[in-house]
């Protein structure tokens, strides 16, 4: 047989014939019945008992002390981005494999983001390559971190938890000690995940969460912030809710804040998901163990491990192609279109689009090796 008919009956082999997205939703009786009970209410938009049910909830899942439901991942990432401090014109260390989201939250804050290095066992940020980056280009001052070269301040870190993989955070925290840096850590496809017994999205000064319909848990669309700082959940709070002064009547705003407050419809659907978010991860993990074993003998390339330590969510499943068969990607992806399979490859390294060719970069050589070998798998969770 082909590889690339070899490949499409390996996927079949897990997913059936049928034509298969990439990953659905997964959405039941008990969406159906909480979403109506919200409608019934009336209290559909901004004011509603069902976001902070959703915010009470994450928080004891996650185990912070405050959650802010906002209107999508980007707008979590961009209010915990200014909440840390990050000012026009620094630089902020994010991967450049990553959604694009990550470098435009930077970007609406008017920074700049800085790429640099992955490690291919995380596929997020490598600790090691992080901090030499840093000792060959910056310098500590009284004003911070100090990007040699541009000058500019390099006041955070927004390392990503790659398809629900746990990053190593303790590394990245202990770089970001060494050199005073704010981490603002992007679990936004990471709900769930852990990394030795801890939440992704809980290590770092902040973490945000998405809840967009292709992530594993949906409230249509939607994001979170978590934090342990008092001071960080105030800000980030009153930025996301157009930096209003609580008052019964009165209009008063003390800055430029942001309409980013989560709706309460989109909240209802959130708490119905998050109830199942243990039975969705089992459900990926079990599909983890079918396309382990479908793959097994495949000459082309191997499927995606957690790393040590890691309990993932396995948001994505994820096939590595060997370097002797990377130049093959396009054909597997086109046959397993054709044959109704809508996989995809990994995310045009960002600091190779448009709007930030410009931007300031470390090597990159290992976010470009795993962009020619990452395909994605089907992977919604009602699969197997
Ligand atoms: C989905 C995603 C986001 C943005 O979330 P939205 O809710 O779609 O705005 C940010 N970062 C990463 C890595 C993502 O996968």
């Amino acid at each position: 047989m082909n590889p690339s008919s070899d490949f499409v009956c390996r996927i079949q082999a897990v997913v059936g014939e049928e034509v298969i997205a990439l990953h659905e939703p997964n959405i039941g009786q008990r969406e159906q019945e909480v979403v109506s009970a919200c409608l019934a209410s009336g209290f559909v938009s901004s004011v509603g008992a069902f976001v902070g049910t959703f915010e009470e909830s994450l928080a004891r899942l996650a185990g912070v002390r405050y959650v802010n439901a906002v209107s999508s991942g980007t707008a979590a990432l961009h209010v915990a981005l200014l909440a840390v401090g990050v000012k026009p014109g620094d630089e902020v260390l994010v991967p450049s494999a990553t959604f694009i989201a990550t470098a435009n939250a930077v970007s609406y804050c008017g920074a700049i983001p800085h790429f640099v290095d992955i490690d291919p066992r995380t596929m997020g940020i490598d600790p090691h390559f992080l901090d030499n980056w840093l000792e060959s280009i910056a310098a500590r001052t009284s004003a911070g971190t100090v990007n040699r070269h541009s000058g500019n301040r390099i006041v955070a870190c927004v390392p990503m938890h790659t398809f629900g993989h746990p990053v190593d955070m303790e590394g990245i925290c202990s770089v970001a000690q060494k050199w005073d840096l704010r981490i603002v850590e992007d679990a936004a496809e990471a709900l769930g995940s852990m990394l030795n017994g801890r939440y992704c999205g809980t290590f770092g000064d902040v973490g945000v969460l998405s809840f967009n319909g292709n992530k594993i848990v949906t409230t249509g669309g939607g994001g979170a912030i978590l934090t342990n700082d008092d001071e960080i959940a105030k800000q980030s709070r009153h930025l996301s809710t157009t930096a209003k002064i609580p008052h019964s009547w009165d209009f008063d705003h003390d800055d430029i804040g942001f309409n980013y407050r989560m709706p309460n419809v989109n909240a209802a659907l959130g708490c119905a998901q998050l109830e199942q978010l243990e039975e969705m991860i089992a459900s990926k993990r079990r599909l983890l163990k079918a396309y382990l074993e479908a793959f097994e003998s495949f000459k082309s390339g191997r499927i995606f491990v957690e790393p040590l330590g890691a309990r993932s969510n396995y948001w994505l499943q994820t096939l590595i192609l060997f370097e002797e068969h990377e130049h093959t990607r396009d054909d597997l992806l086109g046959v397993a279109h054709a044959a109704g399979i809508k996989l995809r490859p990994l995310w045009k390294p960002i600091h190779s689009l448009l709007p930030y060719r410009n931007a300031p970069s470390s090597p990159l050589p290992e976010t470009e090796r795993l962009a020619r070998r990452v395909i994605n798998l089907p992977s919604s969770s009602f699969l197997v």
